[in-house]
């Protein structure tokens, strides 16, 4: 099982980051030790300045490869709402030298999810909102009618390069509004009003 993510999928959040509008998906991957399903989220030593990046959470359930946008609907059913944690301050440093994300978002327990999944005849994402709190306070929220690429051109996209597999997960790429985090924080992740992930950090 992979985690594939999408880097700058809405406009306001490359703003925000100064960073320039792609014109083609820009996807990077998070191992499965990525992955936090349950319980709580330790600040990592090695950062001091982790943000959250509050994200739709697509779970492919068929393998796939040259999936044609078409098509690419087919290929999942069900969304969630995950963070994309990131420690922003060695992703500068990663920046700056040309080297890979890696160190600063694919650190163990970088990937919580919610284990809540909703069936997406359930979600109308032309319509659809999604809401990032911290300690209550509303920090993230997220439209996927501002997607720059779709979903289906996202599966699209990344299915010439990577064999998509039953069980991988496409986090979709963050909103504006992400900042940093603290010990002691609770992060609370809503979609159309109903919470799906309540994260404590240690
Ligand atoms: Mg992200």
């Amino acid at each position: 099982m992979k985690i594939i993510c999408i880097g700058r999928n809405y406009a306001d959040h490359a703003k925000e980051m100064n960073s320039p509008l792609p014109t083609e998906p820009i996807y990077f991957l998070k191992p499965d030790t990525a992955l936090l399903k349950e319980g709580d989220f330790y600040y990592p030593k090695f950062t001091k300045e982790l943000h959250f990046e509050c994200e739709l959470v697509v779970r492919i359930d068929k393998v796939g490869k040259y999936i044609q946008p078409k098509f690419a609907s087919k290929y999942y059913s069900q969304f969630t709402l995950g963070i994309d944690f990131t420690a922003r301050d060695i992703q500068q440093l990663c920046k700056e030298k040309g080297l890979p994300w890696e160190r600063a978002k694919g650190f163990d327990h970088s990937a919580p999810i919610s284990s809540t999944w909703v069936d997406k005849q359930n979600v109308d994402l032309e319509n659809a909102t999604f809401q990032l709190f911290q300690n209550g306070e509303l920090k993230q929220i997220g439209h996927p009618k501002d997607f720059i690429f779709s979903i289906d051109q996202l599966i699209a996209y990344v299915s010439q390069f990577i064999t998509l597999k039953t069980g991988d997960l496409l986090f979709t790429g963050t909103p504006a509004g992400v900042g940093p985090v603290q010990i002691g924080d609770t992060l609370t992740a809503a979609l159309n009003g109903q919470e799906l992930l309540s994260l404590k950090i240690k």
